[in-house]
């Protein structure tokens, strides 16, 4: 018997094939050592065979330099904050890569000077929202507020709404957020209901701006009131919109839903929201409205700390000039047919589910979908399996929503399928 310590590979060696080191360029000589050693520690235990070496090593190194995993999600849910909100399409997937180098993000080719950043994107975002003089983009929506906010509202107040105090979701409440711009929030109304009278009581020397803020998470049914923009509008002082979900337009499906376009119509000096919501686009934040306030937020030194990244600047322009997103199709698919076609491969039953737009947005609003039902275990097998499928457990079953699958991923699905079944 020979001692198998004796034939295991030596590190240096295994790191000098040519495999091994193009690995280590790709994904960086830590992560390869750490593989290296394990498959050595494998080699020694008789698990693998010593010539083996160099192709386990190189089968256990990680696909990529992230440690990020692609998800399947299968919860129903468009807008999942936990996997990323929006999916890019393929055409702002590709605009993504396409400016991952060297690009003219901020110089003009024809003259060969500085020109401003992101003028395309700024183009597109001004054909799609005519009423906007001058939109900005930043990193998120909350940066876009927080930018509008101190502005506008540093050392003065702003007036709004006590059922507009809200928390957007993890802790994350619009009202500190505001305040610690150094804008002094002035409530009117109660929680459910605020008229134009309570808004106009509060005005004073110290008023910035009126401020608007969608209530996405969540709905006030019953004995309820708000005071529509138009009529904020009339009072004579700025108002700001937090619209929240981006929607640049209306949408029928989701009539409650504010958009850029009517509410900048309605009379809103500045409307903020987000681009990774119902928009569709890469996380990003927008400011659209009146030029001068646009033009006031662009200078502002703390614009620059917004700043978006080229990558952004590229998938949010081809979101925007595509007009649609993964998004958008989600909201409307019919998922019926791929549903009962699984279902019937696998013996499994189909029930009625309901998804939602989730993102703290277009609360009440239900969309009537299928699922394939699983018995609860097979929940935890699929969210660890390659790829990783997150479904939803309802009532003690694993609930399979194909709603947020591309149908090209139906086969994938299938083969997890396969597996988490046996
Ligand atoms: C989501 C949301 C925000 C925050 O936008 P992010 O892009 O997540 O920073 C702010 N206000 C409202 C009303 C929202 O719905």
């Amino acid at each position: 018997m020979t001692d198998p310590r004796r034939s295991v590979p030596r590190t240096d060696d295994v790191l000098a094939d040519p495999m091994i080191v193009a690995a280590c360029r790709q994904l960086g000589p830590d992560i390869v050592r750490t593989v290296v050693h394990a498959t050595q520690h494998r080699v020694r235990q008789g698990d693998v065979a010593p010539e083996d070496t160099i192709d386990v090593v190189v089968a256990s190194l990680p696909a990529s330099g992230t440690t990020l995993r692609p998800v399947i999600n299968a919860t129903g849910v468009v807008v999942h904050t936990n996997l990323g909100r929006a999916p890019l399409s393929i055409s702002a997937t590709d605009a993504l890569v396409r400016a991952a180098g060297y690009v003219d993000v901020e110089f003009d080719l024809h003259d060969g000077v500085r020109a401003r950043r992101g003028l395309g994107l700024l183009e597109a975002l001004r054909a799609a929202v005519p009423d906007a003089d001058d939109v900005l983009a930043v990193n998120n929506g909350a940066a876009a507020l927080v930018l509008a906010t101190t502005a506008l509202g540093a050392g003065r107040e702003m007036v709004i709404s006590r059922g507009e105090m809200v928390e957007i979701g993890d802790g994350f409440r619009l009202p500190e957020l505001i305040e610690s711009t150094g804008t002094r929030l002035r409530e009117v109304g109660t929680t459910n209901r605020v008229t134009v009278d309570d808004y106009r009581g509060a005005i004073s020397e110290h008023t910035a701006a009126i401020l608007k803020v969608h209530p996405s998470n969540f709905r006030v049914d019953g004995f309820a009131s708000s005071v529509p923009i138009a009529q904020l509008a009339d009072i004579g002082v700025p108002v700001v919109a937090d619209i929240g979900s981006g929607l640049l337009s209306p949408d029928r499906l989701l009539p409650q839903e504010p958009d850029a376009r009517t509410t900048l119509r309605a009379g809103a000096t500045l409307v903020t929201c987000s681009c990774d919501k119902l928009l569709g686009g890469p996380q990003a934040g927008l400011v659209l409205g009146s030029r001068d306030v646009v033009d006031r937020l662009r200078r502002h030194p703390l614009a620059r700390a917004m700043r978006i990244d080229k990558t952004t600047v590229a998938a949010l322009e081809a979101t925007v000039r595509a007009g649609h997103s993964p998004v958008q199709t989600y909201l409307r698919v019919d998922t019926e047919i791929r549903t009962r076609r699984l279902a019937a491969r696998f013996g499994l039953d189909v029930v009625r589910s309901t998804g939602a737009i989730g993102g703290g947005g277009g609360a009440g609003v239900e969309l009537p979908g299928w699922a394939l039902a699983l018995p609860e275990q097979a929940c935890a097998s699929l969210r660890t399996g390659d790829p990783a499928i997150v479904a939803r457990i309802e009532r003690k079953r694993c609930l399979i929503d194909l709603r947020c699958v591309p149908p090209a991923d139906d086969e994938l699905v299938a083969t997890a399928l396969a597996a988490a079944l046996t």
